[in-house]
């Protein structure tokens, strides 16, 4: 869906916590999400707007845009002719990281590393930090902390996270229930389960930081942004 624009006279009516009725020459943004900003040449804040509603039609001739989300509805009607409807190719903007192998900027945008020219998209895990050094694949690469410090290309082709920590952590610690040992999988983010699951159903999200030692339960203790604690979140050691 492009990013769209209704420029020109209006009537905007918005019912809802407050009702408001308006018309002037206005400029209305209506984003891929359905985001409805109504801009008018005063300061920075839409005079109307609705965030991501439910419900979005647009109709032209005449022009005639309903959005609706609970029990408030904004309405922006064309006041005559003159009103243009225009689409534009609006991507992601965020913090410039490096260079894709398209040869476009890569920015950091949320929790992933896109490329504004060729839409390439690379996620990125959880409190990882993008670096200067490149792969040889000629992407940046980034680091994060998961028991030690692991630098990887953003392109998990070129090595992923989980098989970087299974390398060098699985099998270190021992299950704490059973006598075996816990292997490093990938459930959503990364886990330090039993080999012995389903027999064994102990598992642990392997947490943000690095390894400092060893907690009085057996199991390691890590040094996070939240401070130093045992991999099992529910232990008091
Ligand atoms: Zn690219
Ligand atoms: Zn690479
Ligand atoms: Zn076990
Ligand atoms: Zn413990």
């Amino acid at each position: 869906m492009p990013t769209r624009t209704i420029a020109g006279d209006c009537i905007v009516r918005f019912d809802g916590s407050r009702d408001r009725h308006l018309r002037g020459r206005v400029l209305v943004v209506v984003k891929p999400d359905n985001t409805v900003l109504v801009h008018d040449a005063d300061g920075y804040q839409p005079v109307a707007w609705l965030t991501r509603p439910e419900e979005l039609s647009l109709t032209r001739d005449p022009l005639w845009l309903v959005a609706v989300d609970g029990d408030e509805t904004l309405r922006v009607e064309a006041a005559n002719d003159a009103v243009a409807v225009t689409d534009h190719d609006v991507g992601e903007a965020g913090v410039p990281v490096g260079d894709c192998r398209c040869g476009g900027p890569l920015v950091r945008a949320g929790g992933a590393v896109v490329c504004i020219e060729c839409d390439d998209r690379y996620p990125l895990p959880g409190g990882a930090a993008v670096l200067e050094s490149t792969c040889d694949c000629g992407l940046p690469q980034f680091r994060v902390d998961r028991g030690e410090t692991f630098e990887l290309c953003l392109d998990y082709d070129c090595g992923s996270l989980v098989e970087a920590v299974r390398e060098r952590l699985g099998g270190e610690w021992d299950c704490p229930d059973c006598d075996g040992d816990l292997e490093i999988l990938q459930r959503g983010g990364l886990l330090a389960g039993c080999e012995h699951y389903p027999d064994c159903e102990t598992g642990f999200a392997v947490p943000d930081g690095t390894v400092v030692g060893e907690c009085d339960c057996g199991l390691p203790r890590f040094e996070t942004g939240g401070g130093e604690r045992c991999l099992d979140t529910g232990c008091e050691g």
